[in-house]
């Protein structure tokens, strides 16, 4: 049987402290950093040094980008989503390489080499692929005699598109490989349905406090461990599958169903009312009964199904179909049963 869910933390916090493996994790919150600290450590002491020289629209364009580079890194850090960061480092980049290109002259064509690398890792590949143009040709054209006019253009084209065909290939890698770090993170691989931290990830999202997100069931296979016992582990495996094939075929579409971990499944029902999960349960379990077999023996499960109540957190749902579930093993197991007032707080205890 399940154990109390923890409701002590919502599912997607960040993990505090950890800095280097947030850094080693997402590339882009590299990255971001990366500018932030360009920003703070370079650009910064620049804004204060051009200011000193009087040359004021270069002190305040520095300033400017220092900020806005330095805000988007601090804003990754501290929500950990990188999309707008990434997508305002990557329009500073180019708005602070046409400014360097007007107070700085030769400074501009330095600095386009690693705005047009760090753009395909800011933001999706065609945007990154039109604005690392837009920065290689304001540096050109703004440093033109610097450039070396047409002699020096060719040569400055090609380095830069070769950076750019560089930045393009080892950030579409990254991308898939966390992508399928993601899936298989996400996904049971004996049943091919999501796993406990994919329903985490759905549930803290779904179930928000002004509203509800409908019906939980908890399912536990019934004396699944004689299962094992007589039949081997592998038939257990295969069990395993089967029933999480029948009762997906037999969900509804919107249903959603998660293996929670050993033979304990969750099913969510976001839709209708509790006549209808009702009504979806029964067909579930007649189901299960009439097609899953383990050595011409039918199997079943008992369940328990509540419904969240906003603004209670998803976990207390769970919890009182948990309970839900408890009183059906104990009245005989194969039944699906909705709990009683107080249910929750007395199977815990
Ligand atoms: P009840 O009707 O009270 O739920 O009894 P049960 O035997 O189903 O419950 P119990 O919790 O005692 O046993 C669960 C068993 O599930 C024990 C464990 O070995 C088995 N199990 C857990 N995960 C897997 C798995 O991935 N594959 C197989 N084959 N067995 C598993
Ligand atoms: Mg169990
Ligand atoms: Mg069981």
């Amino acid at each position: 049987m399940s154990a109390a869910p923890d409701t002590s933390a919502p599912a997607r916090a960040p993990a505090r402290g950890d800095w280097l493996h947030a850094l080693r994790d997402d590339y882009a919150l590299a990255v971001l950093t990366l500018g932030g600290l360009v920003a703070v450590l370079w650009l910064a002491p620049f804004a204060v040094y051009r200011a000193l020289e009087a040359n004021w629209l270069a002190a305040v364009s520095d300033a400017l980008l220092s900020m806005v580079l330095g805000g988007a890194a601090w804003h990754a850090w501290r929500t950990r989503d990188t999309r707008w960061p990434g997508w305002i480092m990557a329009f500073a980049i180019v708005g602070g390489i046409w400014a360097i290109g007007v107070a700085a002259d030769f400074a501009a064509l330095f600095w386009a080499y690693p705005a047009v690398l760090m753009m395909f890792f800011l933001i999706p590949a065609p945007a990154a692929a039109v604005l690392g143009v837009g920065a290689v040709a304001g540096a050109a054209a703004l440093s033109w005699n610097e450039l070396g006019g047409t002699q020096g253009l060719p040569f400055f084209v090609i380095t830069n598109a070769l950076t750019g065909v560089f930045g393009y290939l080892v950030s579409q890698q990254a991308h898939q490989r966390i992508e399928r770090w993601q899936t298989l993170s996400l996904i049971d691989p004996l049943t091919g349905i999501g796993n406990r931290r994919l329903m985490e990830v759905e549930f803290a999202q779904a179930f928000t406090p002004s509203a509800s997100g409908g019906m939980l069931a908890v399912l536990d296979i019934d004396h699944f461990k004689q299962v094992n016992d007589r039949h081997g582990h592998d038939a257990g495996d295969a069990v395993l599958r089967d029933v999480a094939a029948v009762v997906q075929l037999a969900l509804r579409k919107s249903d959603r169903l998660f293996r929670l971990g050993g033979e304990e499944f969750v099913i969510w029902l976001p839709h209708g009312d509790s006549a209808a999960a009702s009504a979806v349960l029964e067909r579930v379990r007649q189901v299960v009964r009439e097609r899953v077999r383990v050595g011409g023996e039918a199997i079943t499960f008992s369940a328990g199904v509540a419904t969240h109540n906003a603004p209670e957190p998803w976990q207390a749902c769970l919890a009182r179909a948990d309970a839900a579930l408890y009183r059906a093993k104990r009245e005989g197991r194969d039944r699906v049963l909705w709990p009683q007032p107080g249910e929750a707080v007395a199977a815990r205890n």
